[in-house]
């Protein structure tokens, strides 16, 4: 298998495998995403669940889902499940689901283990005074007076720990390391926190919690993790995670780091995004400004749109900030191969064409979509009343104006060019009909009017249409990074939502089901949502036609 995987193309993850593969250091290889339950998905994880599925499969290894609840009070069900259900989404399937409060037992038998030892102490110092005594980096830290306890008395204290005997921050337990080590982290970590809460999965079974430190490394390794990726900010934990593994003697699993995604435009800690959900500033996870997978996945971006998007951005050692533009580039490329193409007019003003005969019907086809050779073609009403887009006409264009103006023409899509030949105005003066007429031997595809016509608009027949809510999504934040405000609210984009409550669209949109997309023609890429009913389907712009990154990318 990995003689195939070309040296060139590989990231520098993929390097390391291929190496380790080679050099027989394990028969296969496996990684694993661990996800705290305490929020949704959002765009960043879904860069970590791509390279660690990927990762492993590209080497025929697999990838366990393990679900970090070691902090009890934070977890939910509801974000168990939707978890799960978009990592699937997103077309991959764990090869195992764990939780690291099944190794609860285990990691407290180690901690016995270390204490055997004379490797951890159980510390009965303030917070404050363990802070006070951890020295800077430059200058050693001062040993607890806990720090020489005697193995015996430590294990009591545990166990008496362990039993429910101290209230909540009373003693701790520690690692005993070094607290003069340049790093930080060694100088003799917490392992173990009293906490008395409930956990949703060991219930009241435990009122003492593993640290991250101390769970993390000892699950790698229980499950047998032979490369455990995680974001930059760990680099100073390696050590650690290393050391705990070392004094048990158990699998030795590898900790690399990669750089987190940052998105301009987007917030990405689940603690801000809990705060937008919990303030009603959108209307849930799933909001479709949101950055989660569920968010996204409901705005109308398709799971294979952010595999490519993940692919594209690549594995970086160094923190960098990807424009939000190259996410909407993949989802237009995906969307441009499978999207049906269909007629909406979200603003309509009335054509009158004044030579078509008044209740009659010509039947006109238009294909389903031109980059699929198999996407066929669907049948459109022609009438004597027609719609447009207000937008695409002016009563005083600009010169190069190539929509429609008073005595302009202009091309029906898949039907017939006209011309402006008269308006119709209310009271305020403002235009309510555009009269026109008709060029009969200008029907698209028999075109023999001879006629050179620059624009081209979309249209619908009056009494061949359904109205539709549309819900016109912009970006949720103004600033490119959010995040870096002193409060990111300030920051959100007063005009991310704009609802069209009245948009017509052609009937062959009536049998949409709620996720499919479509490109609405010249409008953009849009997708039905479940709030649809069955008088009143609604839709969501994924995003519009527009391509702002590819177009940066060539200057
Ligand atoms: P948050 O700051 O949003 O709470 P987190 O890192 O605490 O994120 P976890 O649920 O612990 O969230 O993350 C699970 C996995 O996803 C971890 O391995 C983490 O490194 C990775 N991850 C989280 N955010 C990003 C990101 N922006 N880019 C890449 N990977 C990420
Ligand atoms: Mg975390």
């Amino acid at each position: 298998m990995k003689e195939h995987v070309a040296p060139e193309q590989m990231h520098f993850l993929e390097e390391i495998v291929a190496a380790d593969l080679a050099a027989g250091k394990y028969e296969s290889i496996l990684t694993r995403f661990p996800p705290e339950p305490n929020g949704y998905l959002h765009i960043g994880h879904s860069k970590s669940i791509c390279l660690n599925f990927d990762l492993a499969a590209k080497f025929g290894g697999k990838t366990n889902l393990r679900y970090d609840d070691t902090n009890p009070s934070t977890e939910e069900t509801e974000y168990v499940e939707s978890i799960l259900a978009d990592i699937r989404w997103l077309g991959f399937e764990p090869a195992n689901i764990f939780y690291a409060s099944n190794y609860f037992d285990q990691l407290y038998e180690y901690a016995k283990q270390l204490i055997a030892a004379g490797k951890a102490y159980v510390d009965f110092s303030s917070p404050e005074a363990v802070a006070s005594m951890k020295g800077t980096p430059t200058e050693a830290g001062k040993p607890s007076p806990y720090r020489d306890t005697t193995v015996e008395e430590n294990l009591a204290q545990f166990e008496r720990m362990k039993n429910g005997e101290y209230p909540d921050g009373h003693c701790t337990l520690r690692a005993k390391i070094d607290m003069a080590a340049p790093n930080m982290h060694l100088r003799d970590p917490y392992l173990y926190r009293i906490k008395h809460a409930h956990h949703h999965r060991t219930g009241d079974k435990w009122c003492i919690y593993p640290m991250y430190d101390w769970a993390h490394g000892q699950s790698d390794s229980i499950e047998q993790i032979t490369h455990s990726i995680c974001t930059l900010e760990f680099i100073p934990h390696r050590d650690l995670y290393n050391w705990c593994i070392e004094q048990l003697g158990i699998f030795p699993s590898k900790q690399y780091e990669f750089a987190r995604l940052n998105l301009t435009y987007t917030v990405m800690s689940k603690r801000k995004l809990l705060q937008l959900v919990k303030e009603n500033y959108v209307s849930g996870w799933d909001d479709p400004r949101m950055p989660t997978i569920s968010g996204l996945r409901r705005r109308g971006f398709t799971a294979d749109s952010i595999r490519d998007f993940a692919r594209r951005i690549g594995v970086a050692k160094r923190e960098n900030l990807i424009e939000l533009s190259l996410l909407e580039f993949c989802v237009r490329e995906d969307l441009n191969k499978k999207a049906l193409r269909r007629f909406a007019v979200l603003n309509p003003i009335k054509v009158v064409l004044t030579n078509f005969p008044e209740g009659q019907t010509e039947w006109l086809e238009t294909e389903n979509n031109p980059e699929d050779p198999e996407g066929g073609k669907r049948p459109l009403a022609f009438t004597r009343h027609l719609w447009i887009e207000q937008d695409d006409f002016m009563e005083n264009p600009p010169p190069k104006y190539f929509r429609l103006s008073p005595g302009g023409m202009v091309r029906l899509k898949s039907a017939f060019i006209i011309k402006c030949e008269d308006l119709v105005k209310n009271d305020a003066g403002e235009v309510v009909e555009i009269h026109c007429s008709y060029v009969p031997e200008s029907r698209s595809g028999s075109d023999t009017s001879g006629l050179k016509v620059q624009g081209v608009i979309h249209w619908l027949a009056e009494g061949h249409t359904e109205t539709a809510e549309v819900r016109m999504y912009d970006r949720l934040f103004q600033v490119e990074d959010p995040a870096a405000e002193e409060d990111f609210k300030l920051a959100i984009n007063p005009n991310s939502l704009e609802i069209i409550h009245n948009a017509l669209i052609e009937p062959a949109l009536h049998t949409a089901q709620a996720g499919a997309h479509f490109q609405f023609t010249r409008l953009g890429y849009f997708c039905a949502d479940p709030d649809s009913t069955d008088p009143k389907k609604v839709f969501n712009r994924t995003v519009t036609l527009k391509d702002s990154w590819a177009k940066g990318q060539k200057k």
